[in-house]
């Protein structure tokens, strides 16, 4: 059986995943056995907290939601915030107005402070606000805003939040897994991720780690039913690891898979330490061949870099996307407003080798986009 991807993906989730990973999917699962409740799901719920926290893991619970990521942040907001709440959105990009138009659809109050898809949120407004508006009972941020790989500074937001004794949650989607963090130590009360990004297993469902004493709270308030975040847990905790409704066994089987691989190569820290070389020489090779970054380098991650799109006349990102997808690596279109560009991420069964034949394809890529070019005119 060929169980070789055509070309590697160098994108945001979903992302190229392992051999073993998809491997793990060839078998089938009944939800109501021990086999898959107390051997798959379990286990699952139980390491997801460990990477969560290690100061306190006895304070958090994780719940799995199906669907894709969003559903998992919808079952959050929507689950959290009661009638009488207020959430306060930060946003710089795509995924912090997502926050606050789920919060629109669910009619839930809230304000939004955006500072555009170039900076970083605006802490002082943020301390101001909390001080005087005693309606606000929840705060939300993305921890890396996916948009442009800027990684929102948490532990100065959650001193905010925490010492203005609000309720703290956390898109931490794209980060997860791939960037070390502790959910006691910065305060946060609710996380969310999902299971092909930095865990790197196939889509299928998200994920949500919850402080229980805040959770405990939340009975009732959800606004439907299948996201209802309390109800799910009750259902997990309950039926030892039974899902509400038909769970995706492939997808949960593999994910499974993916957090022995987590753990086989060195945990969060060692991962964090591969996808930083993968963007530091990423970074480097672009520059070399003359690409200029989105973002400042002290505002980048590890997870995905933007890059300008060379103003030649002769250039053309589609043709250039096409030609490097048949040197076998896939990259991401851009999503800053105003700014042309396109996106390469750094995460995923990727390693530093992969990266330096990418910018070798790269440039013979941009060879023959010139070429094509001259070629026509
Ligand atoms: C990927 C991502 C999501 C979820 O996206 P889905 O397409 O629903 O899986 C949410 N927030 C951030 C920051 C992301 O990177």
């Amino acid at each position: 059986m060929n169980t070789e991807n055509p070309y590697l993906l160098l994108t945001p989730g979903p992302l190229s995943t392992s051999p073993t990973v998809r491997q793990a999917m060839l078998q089938d699962w009944c939800t109501w056995d021990d086999d898959y409740n107390l051997g798959v799901v379990t286990p699952i719920r139980e390491a997801l907290v460990n990477l969560a926290s290690t100061l306190a893991p006895e304070k958090f619970t994780a719940v799995l939601m199906q669907g894709s990521g969003t559903f998992s942040v919808e079952s959050m907001i929507t689950s959290v915030v009661p009638k009488d709440g207020k959430l306060l959105v930060i946003a710089n990009g795509v995924y912090g107005n997502r926050l606050a138009e789920i919060a629109n659809y669910a009619e839930i109050d809230h304000e939004v402070h955006d500072t555009g898809e170039l900076a970083g949120p605006d802490l002082n407004r943020l301390s101001m606000v909390l001080a005087e508006e005693s309606a606000i009972t929840h705060v939300v941020v993305v921890h890396n805003e996916t948009t442009t790989g800027m990684m929102n500074p948490l532990e100065e937001i959650s001193n905010i939040v925490k010492s203005a004794g609000k309720v703290f949650l956390v898109d931490s989607m794209s980060a997860f897994g791939g960037v070390p963090l502790d959910m006691e130590e910065l305060q946060i009360d609710y996380l969310v991720s999902s299971a092909n990004k930095c865990i790197q297993g196939v889509p299928g469902f998200g994920f949500l780690i919850c402080r229980i004493t805040e959770l405990e709270k939340t009975q009732g308030i959800a606004r439907s039913l299948s996201m209802d975040l309390y109800a799910q847990w009750r259902g997990m905790e309950d039926g030892k690891g039974k899902w509400r409704f038909t769970s995706p066994t492939h997808t949960v089987r593999a994910f499974y898979q993916a957090i022995k691989e987590l753990d086989e190569e060195g945990g969060v820290a060692a991962r964090y330490a591969r996808y930083s070389e993968n963007q530091r020489r990423l970074v480097e090779g672009m520059e070399r061949l003359g690409f200029g970054c989105v973002l400042p380098k002290q505002s980048h991650s590890p997870i995905i870099t933007g890059f300008l799109n060379p103003e030649s006349a002769d250039y053309d990102f589609k043709k250039f996307y096409e030609l490097l997808k048949e040197e076998g690596f896939v990259i991401y279109p851009g999503k800053v407003t105003g700014v042309d560009s396109f996106r390469i991420g750094t995460i995923g069964h990727v390693y530093p080798e992969d990266i330096d034949r990418l910018i070798i394809a790269i440039e013979k890529s941009m060879y023959w986009v010139n070429q094509g070019a001259r070629a026509l005119a």
